[in-house]
């Protein structure tokens, strides 16, 4: 039997977790809403929660194994009302969920761009695409917002750095791929980025191909990710014996990643 988990079985098991009905719909565990120096500046609420366990995730032990320990529950509007206030107080126009899978917990997420609809701002949706590709309708459903632009997260190059870098059974990537060919097809905002630090030239020329069959468009706007090198993430790639390419120190990160 494979020691590998199922990615879709596990964000749907994250989800009891960190969601909940409430009386304003469905709420979301969030940890920290904070200004952030990515894309140039935006305001960035840390959601509690995801399905897969990369390792070389930035999150701390607490937020990605005791994810019903670590954080408070927030209603959507609660969410966009303290993303907005923080974003004015900030002067910045970049809103963005981070920390964990935003994608989780769906009707919470479409009620937060709802509440978010018409106010001037940007959204940019970082997504491991899992969800989206599992659930037909999702992709369908973030095309009514236009204010939105969705980054698909992929891990590693192909289904073999995928497991390799996640734990997951190697069938999740085929979701990460799905996910950029559905939101393509529902013709909402997106890109790929990649996860490179592990990955060789030859495999990442060979996932440009792959991307490439889905849209021309999307092969040439893949963005490079690369390693973070903070302690804990050093220290976890070490407990898994695994040997990275590049990485930076979180205080040279260049100026093309930030
Ligand atoms: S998909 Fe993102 S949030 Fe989830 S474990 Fe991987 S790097 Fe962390």
């Amino acid at each position: 039997m494979s020691s590998f988990y199922d990615p879709v079985i596990r964000h749907i098991a994250i989800e009891k977790l960190v969601t909940r009905t409430g009386s304003e719909g469905l709420e979301r565990k969030y940890y920290r809403i904070r200004p952030a120096r990515w894309y140039g500046g935006t305001v960035t609420a840390d959601c509690v929660g995801c399905g897969l366990l990369c390792r070389f995730c930035w999150v701390s032990d607490a937020v990605m194994n005791r994810p019903h320990d670590v954080g408070k529950f927030y209603t959507p509007r609660k969410v966009a009302e303290s993303l907005i206030s923080l974003a004015k107080k900030c002067d910045l126009k970049l809103l963005r969920p981070s920390g964990g899978e935003p994608t989780i917990g769906k009707q919470h997420l479409l009620a937060l761009l709802e509440n978010l609809e018409g106010k001037g701002y940007h959204f940019i949706l970082e997504t491991n695409g899992i969800l989206i590709a599992y659930d037909n309708d999702y992709a369908e459903s973030l095309a009514k917002y236009n204010f939105i632009h969705v980054r698909v997260s992929l891990k590693g190059c192909s289904e073999e750095e995928f497991t390799l870098l996640t734990g997951a059974k190697p069938e999740g990537f085929l979701l990460q791929i799905k996910a950029l060919k559905q939101l393509v097809d529902a013709k909402v905002s997106c890109h790929p980025s990649v996860m490179a630090s592990f990955s060789s030239n030859m495999s990442l020329q060979s996932l440009i191909e792959r991307i490439g069959q889905i849209s021309p468009k999307l092969a040439e706007e893949i963005e490079i990710e690369e390693l973070i090198l903070y302690p804990h993430v050093i220290q976890r790639l070490r407990n898994y014996k695994l040997k990275y390419y590049t990485g930076y120190s979180p205080k040279k990160v260049p100026p093309e990643q930030i």
